[in-house]
């Protein structure tokens, strides 16, 4: 889930498996997420990677792109909470990314293929290679 928690009437943290809040910068795994609270993680996380390089946050950037094709592309395969409404949107490109970072980190580009495709594999290989070079250029 990628959302700001202010715009949840009545709900608190727990009250979902996992929260990334982009206002705090902050992600959570709640007590709902007790089945796969390790993928939960990774998937809130893959939000923070986002919201920090802009890939699909940053609408313009080649990226969103070419997520929101993906998802387009993958739409009738995806889950339901993946799919966020409309094939290529910006909220369901939102989700793909963050479940493919999930998916990459849970095991490797082979478990991306399984859950997608290839092309989808390919893609996330190249945007985290990506992310991993930005951050050695600032140092890390
Ligand atoms: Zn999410």
């Amino acid at each position: 889930m990628d959302a700001d928690i202010k715009g949840h009437k009545n709900a608190g943290w727990d009250d979902f498996a996992g929260v990334y809040g982009p206002r705090r910068q902050a992600a959570t795994v709640g007590k709902n997420a007790r089945l796969a609270p390790d993928y939960v993680a990774l998937h809130e996380f893959g939000h923070a990677v986002d919201d920090f390089d802009g890939i699909t946050y940053s609408r313009n950037s080649p990226t969103s792109a070419a997520l929101r094709d993906a998802h387009a592309r993958l739409f009738p395969k995806l889950r339901t909470y993946i799919q966020q409404g409309e094939p290529g949107s910006d909220r369901g490109a939102s989700e793909l990314w963050a479940d493919g970072f999930a998916a990459y980190y849970m095991g490797g580009k082979a478990n991306v293929a399984a859950n997608y495709d290839q092309e989808f594999a390919d893609m996330m290989q190249q945007m985290l290679d990506a992310v991993a070079a930005n951050a050695r250029e600032e140092g890390f």
